[in-house]
């Protein structure tokens, strides 16, 4: 803990932490020390960990990276960083983000953005660390904790963890409660690890992992030993290779990268076969439909009465003025975006058009991996992101190009699944690649086996 401590000091200029806890580090640290000592010690005992800004700390800021959430410190704690803490886990700070975990480079946060501690050759432009869990992923990258929690509601996870070269896994939809994490898209929106490499992302999952009747979503299963799946041994498996995904003008050496990752598990012993995805293309769409949607009703809650911060108002101004205000000030320009797109998909004359549409979508997609794990396959390899990470400020004046981005993740959350990144490779300039795991749902112990494999 110390050492984090020291080098997290030390690397101000990542942006990663956007609000360090010592006291609360040392304390914790001090009682694990104690628990290690009796004989007592919790998996994760002392492991120092840093939490993504969008869960609940109790007593500490947690702004989900936004203006609108300036001075908030919540009575409760998400059940995630709880359990992380009951497993012996010390916090560090909270890191950083896109606001409300909209972006995919983590340049929407109102503290500015985390900074990729990997560079290109002789190139010093600084890179994205990915997003929506830059911080996070720059942090682990960076050797300022062993671990960090991230959120993916469209590949907020495994994005940043391709662009920096660490491990990065979404569980099914429902295995981690959203209680206490700020709400983007509640239907798609899930806590999971980022780790160093795939053991530790085993172990951190379990610890995350697990009913709570306060999220009425969050399922009623056993939690297994994930750590006790990898065997390294993925004799007969059968591992989908999707067409669908296999862009136009999809770089050579992403083509490459996929290939080889391919080969790697055919080595090992698994059978590769060619699947088809059919409605994969419709995939991005439905989710800037539907993400948006879910977004514009959650948000609605920040009126400036119940959380954060207020506008200054003008003598005269009523209650509406209030709303005005407080939102135009507290939102940044992709939040308001997404508000608008979700109020105008939901409104009375294009709800059947689009949020309905999309929503049928998303059920055909299901379909589609449903299929494919009916005929037998048990993880689908595709390639996690369409490139190395990229300058910042590169895509920001482009939303649809930032949207892209997420082309290869989208699909997985769409449909619940389990997906995991785990790094396989590097560009021609040395930058981190990722190679994403698809897999069944509730069955991460098979899908972070099959990763194992491939490390
Ligand atoms: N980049 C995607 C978006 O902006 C995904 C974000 C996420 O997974 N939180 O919606």
């Amino acid at each position: 803990t110390e050492a984090c401590l020291t080098a997290i000091d030390a690397a101000d200029a990542l942006g990663a932490f956007v609000h360090k806890t010592p006291e609360i580090a040392r304390e914790r640290a001090a009682a694990a020390d104690a628990r290690l000592k009796a004989g007592d010690a919790p998996d994760l005992c002392g492991i120092p960990m840093g939490i993504k800004d969008l869960f609940c700390t109790r007593g500490v800021p947690s702004q989900a990276a936004s203006r609108i959430l300036e001075g908030f410190r919540p009575e409760y704690e998400s059940t995630v960083s709880q359990q992380l803490q009951d497993a012996g886990a010390v916090m560090l700070g909270k890191l950083n983000m896109d606001e409300f975990a909209m972006g995919s480079s983590n340049e929407t946060s109102v503290y500015g953005n985390a900074v990729n501690p990997w560079r290109r050759g002789n190139d010093d432009a600084a890179l994205t660390p990915g997003g929506s869990s830059g911080g996070s992923a720059s942090a682990v990258a960076a050797d300022l904790c062993l671990a960090a929690t991230g959120t993916d509601t469209g590949g907020s996870i495994r994005q940043p963890a391709a662009f920096t070269g660490i491990t990065g896994i979404k569980p099914t939809y429902g295995r981690c409660s959203r209680w206490g994490i700020v709400a983007f898209a509640s239907s798609l929106d899930q806590a999971g690890p980022m780790t160093k490499d795939v053991r530790d992302a085993a172990i951190v999952l379990r610890a995350m992992c697990g009913h709570d009747p306060k999220d009425s979503t969050s399922a009623d299963l056993a939690v297994p030993d994930f750590e006790a799946a990898l065997t390294g041994d993925i004799k007969g498996k059968t591992i989908g290779i999707p067409r669908e995904y296999r862009m136009d003008g999809m770089p050579a050496e992403i083509e490459k990268l996929w290939s080889d990752g391919a080969d790697m598990l055919r080595d090992a012993g698994a059978k590769i076969v060619d699947i088809s995805l059919p409605h994969t293309k419709y995939a991005l769409p439905a989710y800037y439909v539907i993400a948006p949607a879910e977004a514009s009703s959650n948000l609605a809650r920040y009126d400036g009465v119940r959380y954060g911060r207020r506008a200054k108002l003008s003598q005269g101004d009523g209650i509406t003025e209030m709303y005005e205000k407080t939102r135009a000030e507290g939102f940044g320009p992709e939040v308001q975006r997404r508000v608008m797109v979700g109020t105008y998909v939901l409104s009375a004359g294009f709800y059947d058009a689009y949020y309905n549409r999309a929503r049928k979508v998303r059920t055909l997609i299901k379909r589609d991996f449903e299929q494919a794990f009916d005929q037998g396959v048990d993880a689908i390899l595709t390639p996690a992101t369409p490139s190395a990470a990229f300058p910042l400020g590169m895509e920001m004046d482009d939303p649809v190009q930032m949207y892209l981005n997420d082309v290869f993740t989208v699909t997985v959350n769409l449909a619940g699944l389990p997906g995991i990144s785990v790094p396989a490779g590097t560009d021609k300039d040395g930058l981190p690649l990722g190679l994403q795991l698809i897999g069944r749902p509730w069955e991460e112990g098979d899908l972070l086996n099959t990763a194992y494999a491939l490390e």
